[in-house]
């Protein structure tokens, strides 16, 4: 009988979450208690939105501190996880015909990856390979290469997509922690009601009237595409890991395909 590893979509929210230990951050770390650890991750972040699809290929990502703005300790951390040549090469061939380049030496692990990792795995033991999200491709091409990930949940494999399902910057209340504005709250209910019934209609909700708002730009929701295409192409649904909103305009609501 096989066994697979979860996959999941985790909201990594405000950076800050690296060095903290609130609700979202120990959701995280009873998700990774939850099961066998996994032999290699592929973490698919919304922090390496470029022009292909590419994964990590070198023996020893760096750890990439990609904002500005933020208490020196944040800079400071590091994520010493080993990449994997060998999985890097095994997503290339199983997102053929998809194109997915080989990097050995330009991206490494972004704190999309590394926020979530700290708490999930803070010995940085296991192999870490990250997947970049093609930003000149629709929602369709990201769901499309979810479901042709499934098969590595059959190889031990913890295929992780990082971002928020709401995510407007310009829009952040520092005065409501926890809380979300009501667009941003509604955005993020139509989100889990999909998810949860039918994950393959996830791209409908990117035409709701809040998605302007939610979604100003698409990198971090497309993450959730190929956890949406993954649960789809195995005749599942998600659940939610938790659910809610911060700062009015983040939503902090993770999602596991068991
Ligand atoms: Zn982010």
């Amino acid at each position: 009988m096989s066994t697979r590893t979860p996959a999941a979509f985790i909201g990594h929210g405000n950076p800050m979450n690296t060095l903290e230990s609130n609700a979202w951050t120990q959701s995280w770390v009873e998700f990774a208690q939850s099961f066998d650890k996994p032999k290699a991750i592929l973490a698919i972040s919304a922090h390496w939105y470029v022009g292909l699809t590419a994964v990590t290929a070198m023996e020893r990502p760096r750890t990439i501190h990609d904002f500005y703005g933020f208490p020196q300790e944040l800079f400071n951390v590091e994520y010493p996880a080993p990449g994997s040549p060998a999985l890097a090469a095994r997503v290339a061939e199983v997102l053929q015909p998809a194109y997915c380049g080989l990097d050995t030496d330009s991206w490494g692990l972004d704190h999309g990856t590394w926020s979530i990792l700290a708490h999930m795995y803070p010995e940085a033991d296991i192999p870490v390979v990250q997947l970049s999200v093609h930003a000149g491709e629709a929602y369709d091409y990201h769901h499309r290469l979810g479901q042709a990930l499934s098969p590595l949940r059959e190889e031990g494999v913890l295929v992780v997509g990082s971002g928020n399902v709401v995510h407007n910057l310009g829009l952040v209340e520092w005065s409501r922690p926890g809380r979300g504005a009501a667009w941003a709250e509604s955005f993020d209910t139509n989100t889990a009601q999909i998810m949860t019934s039918d994950p393959a209609k996830l791209g409908e909700v990117l035409s709701l009237p809040e998605a302007r708002a939610a979604v100003p730009t698409p990198e971090h929701f497309l993450p959730l595409a190929y956890i949406a295409g993954i649960a789809e192409v195995e005749g599942t649904t998600a659940r939610t890991l938790i659910r809610g909103c911060d700062l009015g305009s983040l939503s902090m609501t993770s999602y596991i395909v068991d």
